[in-house]
């Protein structure tokens, strides 16, 4: 459990969601000094605290109890859930709200030039992915049996460099899976990025904090729709 008085909150140092966080922040009223190298940033007008992080270290320290709260995708937050369902450590975390930034599309895609290609195309494929747990649990729920290699980066040069098949990598646009010659299947996931909060936190004062915090929340979302 974080024993600091001061609210911890968890965002991705630098990435796609970095900018959109920190707007967010700001949008909420909290005033930050971002020195860049900075690990925590602290509010200079609330007692909120920000960790800067990679995005993949984001669930885990919340539902360790090390930061309170942290902003990331929900596939990265599905994918460490899972991983840690298999394990004793703890995955349980409260959402506080789906946000409106960060989307993608977790997808399946494959070299161009086989064309078109059913689900059963995958059996006996190896599939290069970022995300094994959700991959493996689709490929449960549609009956395929294909196996997952592991890349936590480049997965789209993976079927040209012959390490596998095929990808079920993150697309926005599209572009980078046509850029590499690739085609793109079925959406495995869609995500957002996503407000996620300690399950157990119990701090009355951090508590209040977060009930003033969440209406502006609600406030910015309706201004931008
Ligand atoms: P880190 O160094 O923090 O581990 P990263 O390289 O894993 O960074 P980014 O590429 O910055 O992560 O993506 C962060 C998150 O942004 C993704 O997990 C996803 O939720 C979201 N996202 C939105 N669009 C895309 C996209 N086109 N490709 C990848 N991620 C995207
Ligand atoms: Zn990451």
């Amino acid at each position: 459990m974080s024993n600091n008085k001061r609210l911890r909150i968890a965002i991705q140092k630098s990435g796609r969601l970095s900018k959109d966080c920190q707007n967010l922040l700001k949008q909420l009223g909290v005033k930050l000094n971002l020195r860049e190298q900075r690990l925590i940033a602290h509010a200079t007008n609330m007692p909120i605290d920000v960790l800067r992080v990679r995005d993949d270290d984001i669930p885990g320290l919340v539902m360790d109890g090390v930061c309170d709260l942290g902003i990331v995708g929900e596939n990265v937050l599905e994918e460490v859930q899972a991983e840690r369902r298999n394990s004793s450590a703890s995955f349980a975390v409260k959402k506080l709200a789906k946000l409106d930034f960060g989307y993608c599309r977790l997808a399946l895609a494959w070299p161009q030039e086989l064309g078109a290609q059913d689900k059963q195309w995958f059996n006996g494929k190896r599939i290069a992915t970022t995300y094994p747990e959700i991959l493996s649990q689709y490929l449960e729920r549609e009956n395929i049996d294909a196996s997952v290699v592991m890349l936590t980066g480049s997965v789209e040069v993976a079927p040209r460099a012959g390490l596998a098949d095929a990808i079920c990598d993150l697309v926005s646009t599209g572009a980078t899976l046509e850029a590499n010659g690739l085609m793109q299947g079925d959406t495995i996931l869609e995500s957002n990025a996503c407000l996620i909060q300690n399950q157990e936190l119990a701090d009355d004062d951090k508590l209040a904090l977060i009930d003033k915090l969440m209406p502006r929340l609600r406030g910015v979302k309706q201004a931008k729709e």
